[in-house]
């Protein structure tokens, strides 16, 4: 299916090869057609599946299908959402696929003066993007009139509701004009959110859409806090106890990679380190003994292991976190394949922890830390050297590590929870 294929107008079809989009994707496949039809949405999908295309493309389609826009500019189409951040993106995507029209939009959201949206909304707009409050607000001083609404699309309702919008959202439901396309999304459909859809929708076609599961999501992760000397007795701890089957084990240097293979060879583990130092014909060795299972550890630093392809590996150790986040999805990404579920484990001593910062904003997780181990890392022997550095203040108290106790962990484990819903 192409973009073309859906009958879509020259100037939009330009404007999506400028933001080079080759084809719908699923939601755009299913929803574009039955919104053109003119039907009603209901559109079960979360933000990442491609939503915004998916109705502001036939909402701009049939914006100008129809009259086009006129001389003295009315809000024909409305989006509400419910934070700021969401309404920037939409009203961005709205700018991107109208580029080659003369459709006009905006947006408006609480949190900063009304002086510029109010000047905006009086130069006329054809699609408004907007907050529910700001837009209630808006609605009251008469700077918005909600009289000539074709398209009206609510976002994120199951997100409306935790935030407590439900009563604004009942509001500008009365002064919605009865004739217009509703379109209805919400990542979760609760009674609460199925009640409020049968308030909204008329006749409507439902389109669900689950989200694919991402590595981060597939992988079960936790993160081991320690020190530099205790790095190579908890691996040996950890391949001896909870990860007896094939390990694959990333260090940051080749250096390091050979020095963890020796370490494990005095505690009598099996294990073959893969670099760039490293011959082809060692490195096949290597690889050919680990997945006949004569290895239970294979050290490899990033680049060496991107020409891994082993299907059961069960468990992937990060002996040193990788300074570049990406590489982190791509190292845990190795367990894990072919629907099976993994456990990635991290070390971090304090020197990585900014890593361990980016690698969590770009996976949107708090990993969960692990504290009940043999050489769980404690603040003091950190805070000693640095100290006597700073001219031996040894004794003061050194403060605790936050993130390590078991209460600290329950909570990251809610908010990882709650940021991935
Ligand atoms: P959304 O779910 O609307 O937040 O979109 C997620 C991301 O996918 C945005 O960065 C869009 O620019 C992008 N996107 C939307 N539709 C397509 C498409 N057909 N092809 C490629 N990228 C797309």
């Amino acid at each position: 299916m192409t973009f073309k294929e859906l009958g879509l107008n020259e100037s939009i079809l330009k404007a999506l090869q400028d933001q080079g989009y080759e084809s719908p994707t699923p939601i755009q496949a299913q929803s574009i057609p039955v919104l053109l039809k003119g039907k009603d949405l209901l559109g079960v999908a979360q933000t990442g599946t491609g939503k915004t295309a998916a109705f502001s493309i036939p909402i701009l389609q049939q914006l100008l299908d129809g009259e086009g826009p006129r001389k003295k500019r009315q809000i024909r189409a409305l989006v509400v959402t419910p934070t700021r951040e969401l309404a920037i993106q939409i009203d961005e995507n709205f700018t991107a696929y109208a580029k080659y029209t003369n459709i006009k939009n905006t947006v408006i959201y609480g949190g900063v003066k009304q002086t510029k949206q109010v000047y905006a909304l009086h130069q006329g707009v054809d699609v408004l993007v907007a907050t529910p409050g700001r837009l209630l607000d808006l609605i009251s001083q008469k700077y918005i009139s909600l009289a000539d609404i074709e398209y009206f699309v609510l976002d994120e309702a199951d997100q409306m509701l935790d935030m407590g919008f439900i009563h604004d959202i009942k509001k500008l439901l009365k002064l919605l004009p009865k004739q217009r396309q509703s379109l209805f999304f919400s990542a979760t459909m609760p009674a609460a959110i199925v009640d409020l859809s049968r308030q909204i929708l008329g006749d409507f076609e439902r389109v669900t859409i689950q989200p694919k599961q991402t590595t981060a999501e597939k992988v079960e992760q936790a993160i081991y806090h320690v020190n530099k000397k205790n790095k190579t007795k908890l691996l040996t701890h950890l391949l001896e106890t909870q990860m007896k089957d094939a390990t694959l084990v990333f260090s940051r240097t080749k250096h390091g990679a050979n020095k963890i293979v020796k370490d494990l060879d005095k505690a009598g583990i099996k294990s073959a380190a893969i670099h760039g130092n490293k011959s082809q014909a060692a490195r096949q060795r290597a690889l050919g003994d680990f997945k006949e299972g004569k290895l239970q550890a294979l050290v490899a630093t990033d680049i060496a292991a991107r020409g891994i392809d082993i299907d059961e590996l069960a468990f992937v150790i990060n002996y040193d976190l990788p300074n570049v986040s990406e590489s982190y999805v791509h190292r845990i990404g190795r367990t894990g394949r072919a629907g099976a579920s993994g456990l990635a484990v991290s070390f971090c001593m304090l020197e990585e922890r900014p890593f361990l910062k980016d690698i969590e904003k770009l996976i949107q997780t708090k990993i969960p830390v692990i504290d009940d181990h043999p050489f769980e890392f404690k603040m003091e022997d950190a805070a000693e050297p640095s100290l006597k550095k700073q001219g031996g203040r040894s004794n003061r108290k050194p403060r605790p590590a936050s993130g390590n106790s078991k209460n600290n962990r329950n909570k990251s484990r809610n908010r990882s929870r709650n940021t991935n819903s």
